[in-house]
């Protein structure tokens, strides 16, 4: 059973493409923000030479490929540069898995901003096969919804806490109806660009690399005991862990998520954690615990099949299904995405 927890920022732009950071400057954002590891998918661009152990953090080169504004495709743990294919997502997925890379549809369901008007940047070739998995929650996407009003703007920039409150409904329904077919792990993102705005006379870097990286992350529990040992052992056991989606996404601004676990148990014994496959058989339990009061809501096929407010939940399976937990926090008056863990998936 996996049992190295590594907490990591996934899909962040950086000066290769349209981001404000250098690699260092974004790796000693990740360091202040306790991270074990960043991913970096500058668009359409590729610079694996500047992969490497900053200090304690791993900082990963990845892509992140288009050619419009629409099917934006996260290409990670890649051998070269996949830019050439980008006009066709499927060519790109085909060839990221002939070389063993790992492939997400970047914020698959997206709603335009008002004030100012951004442009919604949405998956549209759903016909696509083999990719990996989704990007079920990207910080960014959800500032940009709610740039609704001049009101809303200033909330995102100021009190941006206030507007943030989990993973988009259709996201989570295309993710739980396409997980009925087959196994679809999930990450979280930041899509952190941190740009500077101006007003007057007035410069403002409104959300920096050091406050995305607090909020949603990816959580990935790897086998190995000393991961960091050599980047080259790292990025093995991430992206294994990745792949077979033994992790799962946290807004950690809400409150540490660290140690929070989902796995299936018999006779008190683990069986399978997250992302993992198992034969169905009676006397079968789901289990999680999270690191503090939450409200822990078990979804089996889509459905919410029990609540309950605590730090644990337990639920004795009566059928196979694809089960995931989603866990909620109150903050500001109403219950906001705290941790959405990958499923069980028991037939
Ligand atoms: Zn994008
Ligand atoms: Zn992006």
């Amino acid at each position: 059973m996996p049992h190295t927890e590594l907490v990591g920022n996934i899909h962040i732009h950086s000066i290769a493409s349209d981001g404000t950071g250098d690699i260092g400057e974004i790796a000693s954002a990740a360091a202040r923000s306790g991270l074990d590891f960043v991913i970096v998918t500058d668009h359409n661009t590729f610079q694996p030479k500047l992969e490497g152990l900053y200090n304690t953090v791993a900082v990963l080169i990845g892509q992140e490929l288009h050619v419009a504004d629409a099917n934006h495709l996260l290409v990670i743990g890649g051998r070269r540069d996949l830019t050439p294919l980008a006009a066709l997502p499927q060519d790109v997925i085909d060839a990221a898995s002939a070389d063993g890379a790992l492939t997400f549809l970047a914020h698959p369901f997206e709603r335009p901003g008002r004030v100012p008007p951004m442009r919604a940047i949405p998956w549209e070739d759903w016909a696509v096969k083999g990719y990996t998995g989704l990007e079920l929650w990207n910080y960014m996407s959800e500032i940009k919804a709610s740039l609704s009003s001049p009101l809303r703007t200033l909330a995102a920039a100021y009190a941006p806490d206030c507007v943030i409150s989990g993973p988009f409904a259709e996201t989570l329904a295309r993710w739980d109806e396409l997980a009925q077919r087959r196994p679809v792990p999930v990450i979280g993102g930041s899509d952190a660009h941190a740009e500077w705005f101006s007003i007057g006379p007035l410069r403002r870097q409104v959300h920096p690399y050091e406050h995305l990286f607090r909020c949603v992350n990816t959580h990935i529990l790897v086998s190995s005991e000393a991961p960091l040992g050599s980047l080259a052992e790292l990025k093995r056991e991430l992206y294994g862990a990745l792949a077979a989606g033994h992790s799962f996404v946290a807004y950690d601004k809400l409150a540490g998520a660290k140690g929070f676990r989902f796995d299936l148990r018999e006779g008190g014994v683990v069986v399978a954690t997250m992302g993992d496959r198992a034969a169905w058989r009676p006397g079968l339990v789901i289990h999680a615990t999270a690191p503090s009061h939450c409200r822990m809501r078990l979804i089996g096929n889509g459905q919410v099949i029990m609540e309950s407010d605590g730090t644990e939940l337990q639920f004795a399976l009566m059928r196979p299904g694809v089960y995931r937990l989603e866990a909620l926090r109150r903050f500001a008056g109403s219950l906001r995405g705290w941790i959405y863990s990958n499923p069980v998936y028991v037939s």
